[in-house]
């Protein structure tokens, strides 16, 4: 039978490989998902590619998994971090599972200084990249970091990464564009529903690695925004040609 459940596992895969599964994940296979001795699932770590395994041992609290044959490569996003700062409950959920969805290596939330928020639940947020990758036939699950402050993160900013700084007060001006051909790791900035202040905004124009950019006429909420901007740098630079 054709596998069809895609499991995130901690564990090393390769030929040949046994991949024993906790309870949550026993749970998840062979309560809710009803599988069993002889099923099929495909398992990914983050570093492995994809492997069709078969189960071997099915228990309550535990079971057993086989691999089989590597069903895809690892494959790697482009390096683009997606910099954002922390909203509600909710649209920050949203704004992390479309970022595995669309491909970012690294989620990194920060607070900027009309942050709402001054806390975040790393796993809880880093377990919503794992389903989204799950979901999504993705081979890779994007970091999310700790949150960290505005000043901290450029003040150690890698030369060598552009910055796209999405800048809501272009909205009014003419569209400005990214430049084509500029290859290397990025990242993206995305402010909070307040955006970001004038000080953090000079600051980042200030950047020799930024470009400022508009997302068109209407300012969007800052879920959308990190969807858009996701959306034009992988069409522009990404792995979507
Ligand atoms: N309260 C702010 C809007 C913040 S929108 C205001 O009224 O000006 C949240 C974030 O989304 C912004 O900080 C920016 O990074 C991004 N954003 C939203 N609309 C945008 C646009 N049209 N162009 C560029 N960035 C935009």
């Amino acid at each position: 039978m054709d596998a069809k459940i895609r499991l995130y596992v901690e564990h090393p895969l390769g030929d040949g490989q046994s991949v024993p599964l906790d309870r949550a994940q026993a749970h998840y296979l062979f309560g809710v998902m009803r599988q069993s001795v002889g099923g099929h699932v495909l398992l990914f770590n983050g570093r492995d590619g994809e492997w069709r395994a078969e189960v071997v041992e099915a228990g309550k609290r535990g079971g057993m998994l086989a691999c089989i044959e590597q069903t895809k490569p690892l494959q790697m996003p482009p390096d683009l971090w997606l910099c954002f700062a922390p909203i509600k409950k909710a649209r920050t959920d949203f704004i992390v599972e479309k970022a595995a969805e669309m491909g970012a290596a690294r989620i990194v939330p920060v607070q900027t200084e009309f942050t709402n928020s001054g806390r975040i639940q790393r796993d809880r947020l880093q377990a919503h990249a794992v389903e989204a990758a799950e979901q999504c036939g993705g081979t890779f699950v994007p970091e999310v970091a700790d949150l960290v402050r505005f000043d901290r993160l450029l003040q150690n900013w890698d030369a060598g990464r552009q910055i796209m700084f999405c800048d809501e007060a272009l909205a009014a001006s003419r569209p400005s564009s990214l430049v084509a051909g500029a290859v290397g790791p990025w990242a993206i900035f995305i402010g909070p529903e307040g955006g970001f202040s004038e000080r953090e905004r000079a600051k980042l124009k200030a950047l020799d690695v930024s470009v400022a950019v508009s997302l068109g006429p209407r300012i969007l909420r800052a879920d959308t925004a990190a969807v858009a901007a996701m959306t034009v740098w992988q069409q522009t630079y990404g792995d979507w040609s």
